[in-house]
């Protein structure tokens, strides 16, 4: 018999929601993570007091009642409200597209307004069909917004032209005829106070957990330690690029205390001209109002530039790039892990998946309520 009923490679949210699922359900488990700490990407740490999102920024924003509930089990949610604010060389704009866009842009005051001026711009692009993200984007707000606001920034972050990816990742921002700031049609946001390591610690409460372990090292060894694994790494990684490697994307963090209590005014804003070299500035010190545990202002400020860049081995891989050619070459790895009898691949690097929180919350209560059920069948 082996000593874990499951071992769990990565300490991110799919893996302590499932592992906490197993552990609940009297199981042994014990989960292994190859960094110094717990939490994958949304791993927080404090510096000078500031909650600093070392990953990158995360706002959990849900309407699935049953994530807002689970995560609440394991933290107190305060009540920030993502509202992002796009550079464009020196002008300022609302974001989401919303009527303090429209107005900032054109000088309109009514949705009307605004409505006529995109359905024009649509037009004269003569976009019916919107196959590309250009397009998408062009078809929901229009070629001036498309231009100053959308283009430069996302060939950026992809380090693809607007024309070569896909439409769905630009509808993942809303578009509002109405005054409202709001990053995300959600029903729930929030940021865990204190940050999210408190909240991943509080999921793995009595699980037994290793840090700087890394599991593709020694995958036979840890094998034999459990009878089944829930894999949260990068999917081709799992078989050593036996197919090629999947693209993915990543950035580069630079951060910097700075001795000002107030740098840029707002959580994140957006650097959409293509000439800056980096897609946005976080200032961590607004998830949380400026202030510290205590309630106190924080006098100093951090702040981290974004790079985003085109991953390589050896670097943090953050984004799948949904092209036809990666979705292709996905398919077949997800072939090999049907396959691989005992081993459930989850998460944004498992099932190369631009996932956010709550649907990965929400993908591993479902895949551990089937496998607790003993329903792990060879065949998922
Ligand atoms: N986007 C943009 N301009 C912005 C913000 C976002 O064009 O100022 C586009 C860009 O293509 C990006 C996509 O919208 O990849 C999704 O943005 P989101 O903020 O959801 O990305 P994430 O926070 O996951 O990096």
């Amino acid at each position: 018999m082996s000593e874990y009923d499951y071992l769990i490679v990565g300490a991110g949210l799919y893996g302590a929601t499932f592992a906490r699922q197993a552990a609940d359900a009297k199981k042994r488990v014990l989960v292994i993570d190859k960094r110094d700490h717990i939490g994958g990407n949304v791993y927080t740490e404090s510096i000078e007091n500031v909650v600093v999102h070392r990953y990158g920024a995360h706002i959990f924003h849900t309407n699935s009642e049953r994530a807002w509930n689970y995560v609440n089990r394991f933290a107190t949610f305060n009540r920030f409200t993502n509202s992002p604010v796009a550079n464009y060389k020196g002008e300022l704009y609302s974001l989401p597209f919303n009527m303090y866009t429209f107005n900032k842009m054109w000088g309109v005051t009514t949705p009307d307004e605004a409505k006529a001026i995109i359905e024009k711009q649509r037009d004269e692009a003569g976009i019916t069909e919107p196959k590309s993200l250009e397009e998408q984007a062009i078809s929901l707000v229009g070629t001036d917004i498309y231009e100053k606001l959308i283009k430069g920034y996302t060939m950026k972050q992809w380090g693809r032209e607007c024309d070569k990816l896909p439409a769905f990742i630009i509808k993942r921002l809303p578009v509002r005829f109405t005054f409202d700031n709001n990053y995300f049609n959600a029903l729930y946001q929030g940021i865990p106070v204190g940050g999210y390591t408190d909240m991943v610690a509080n999921m793995l409460k009595g699980i037994e957990y290793r840090l700087s372990t890394d599991y593709l090292a020694n995958k036979e060894e840890f094998e034999s330690l459990a009878d089944r694994v829930v894999y949260t790494g990068p999917i081709d990684a799992y078989f050593n690029y036996e197919l090629g490697a999947l693209k993915y994307r990543s950035i580069r963090f630079d951060t910097e205390v700075l001795d000002t209590p107030n740098y840029q005014g707002n959580a994140a804003v957006n650097y959409t001209d293509s000439e800056t070299p980096y897609t946005r500035i976080i200032e961590h010190k607004w998830f949380e109002f400026g202030k510290d545990r205590n309630g106190d202002d924080i006098p100093k400020t951090v702040i981290s530039r974004e790079y985003s860049e085109e991953w390589e081995v050896g670097v943090e891989p953050y984004y799948p790039v949904n092209d036809d050619e990666n979705a292709e070459l996905y398919s077949r790895y997800k072939a090999l892990a049907d396959k691989e009898g005992n081993v459930i691949f989850g998460g944004r690097l498992g099932e190369y998946k631009y996932y956010d929180m709550d649907a990965v919350i929400l993908a591993a209560l479902d895949k551990a309520s089937m496998a607790l059920k003993g329903d792990f069948v060879v065949k998922w």
